[in-house]
This record gives C-alpha cells, structure tokens and sequence, in this order.
C-alpha cells in the first residue's frame, strides 16, 4: 500500500485519533533505510523518476487542507509524518518541520504534530533538534536483542542497537517508544518477539531509554512476507503491565 498524496487523510489513527498524514517521500515508491519485513507499503523499491516532494509544495498544500478543515469545521487531532518511509530521510525535513510547526500555530493551534520515525538518524544533531520540537515524537524500536532487529528491521546501511539506544537516551525521556509485536518466519527463521527472552531484552533496553510513553501494538495489514501473525493479545497485556510497573504509560493497539 503507497500514500499516493504529499498530505493524504485523515484517517483514523488507532494511536493518534484524526490523523492527517504527511507523505516526504516519492509518491509512486518505497523508500527507507529500514526494509522491516512487516511494512505496510511492503519491501523498498524505486524508480528512475521518482522525486522527493519539494518544501514549498509540503508548506503549500498543507496550508490548503488544513484551511479547508478549519473552514468546515473538522478537527484534526493530529498532523502526522509518516508515508512511503522513513520522513527524516528528506534533507529538508528539519525546515519542513518548522514550516508546519508554524501553520499548526496559526491556523489549527491544539492539533499536535506527530512523527513516526524508526529512529536511525536521530544521532543527526538537526534531525534530533526538530524531533524536540514536536509534540509526539514516536520512536520505533522492534527488540532488544541486535539479531532480531536485523531480521525484523532488516537496516539497509550499518545498525547498532547499542548506539541506538543511547541515542534514544538523549531525548531524556521526550519520547514514546514504538514496538510491533509479532511472530513468523523469515527465510527459515523463526521469530517472536513475544518470547520471554525478547521480551526481557527488550525491557532492558527501555529501562535505558525511559521514554514517557510506550506504544505496543501487532500487525493490522497485509505484508510483504507473507508467514507473519499477529501477536496474542493476552501476551500484549501482559507486556504493556511489565511496562506500566516501571511507571511508563502504556497503550496497546490491537
Ligand atoms: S521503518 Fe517504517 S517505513 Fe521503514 S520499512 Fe520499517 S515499517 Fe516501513
């Protein structure tokens, strides 16, 4: 599934409520340093003419529709970077940041700005600079243990785990983190990211990381790999308790 719009939406968020998307990516490809074998537009692909959307075209279009909402009436709970991958690959995506930071301010000013990221260019200092200034900075991170998050995430250029995590620890807890649980196979591999020793490697990690808030939440789309289940949803509430023990807000969707 590709976002075919530079803002497409809303839809309805099971995380965020009335979400209206922004798409940095090429509308017609997938593009991610990241090729989870879960993802929603499925593996990376792309094409000899695809472009990235220019600045002003974000700033312009947004203006349009979030001025249209305000006109009918429609609120918007959320403006919501997400699309056909990872939105901090744009090389613009810090002063796209601010232009829409500064269109919330005056047109729309208690919608919130959301960011999903996968969090591998969050040791860039612009980059880590803009996820301060939103309201939900949501921060994916799949397992504690490296070989899981290599299979799962499958990172397209050199991942630490370790890194990551300290990375994650700059935000001094302005953050949510994000995790999908599943399980499958992959090339013969089993996975499950539920299992009591995923489980515990991971409440490591975000014992480190003490984000104020944990999203959990299991596969809800079709995906490229085709031997993928969701997760019990038993053993979701049972992670999200080990979570809430720490004193970290916890939200399971489904
Ligand atoms: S990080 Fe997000 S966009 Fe990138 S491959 Fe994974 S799920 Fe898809």
């Amino acid at each position: 599934m590709l976002f075919n719009k530079i803002i497409f939406g809303p839809v309805k968020s099971r995380r965020l409520g009335t979400s209206l998307g922004v798409n940095l990516l090429p509308d017609d490809c997938k593009l991610c340093n990241f090729n989870c074998i879960y993802c929603e537009c499925g593996f990376n692909f792309t094409k000899p003419d695809s472009h990235l959307p220019q600045r002003d075209d974000v700033k312009r279009i947004l203006k349009e529709t979030l001025t249209d909402f305000n006109r009918k009436n429609e609120h918007i709970d959320t403006i919501t970077f997400a699309g056909n991958g990872e939105p901090t690959m744009h090389p613009q995506f810090a002063e796209i940041i601010d232009d829409v930071i500064e269109l919330r301010n005056s047109i729309c000013p208690t919608t919130k700005v959301s960011v999903l990221s996968n969090a591998t260019l969050i040791n860039k200092p612009k980059i880590f600079d803009a996820l301060q200034k939103i309201d939900n900075n949501i921060l994916k991170l799949d397992s504690g243990i490296e070989d899981t998050i290599n299979l799962i995430n499958q990172p397209v250029t050199k991942f630490s785990l370790e890194k990551t995590i300290e990375n994650l620890r700059q935000f001094k807890g302005e953050l949510t983190v994000q995790t999908l649980f599943f399980r499958g196979k992959y090339k013969g591999v089993e996975i499950d990211n539920t299992s009591d020793k995923e489980v515990a490697a991971w409440i490591e990690a975000i014992k480190k990381i003490k984000p104020k808030s944990v999203m959990i939440y299991t596969l809800d789309r079709p995906t490229p790999v085709k031997e993928l289940y969701k997760a019990d949803e038993q053993r979701l509430k049972e992670i999200a308790a080990i979570v809430e023990n720490l004193g970290i807000k916890t939200q399971i969707n489904g």
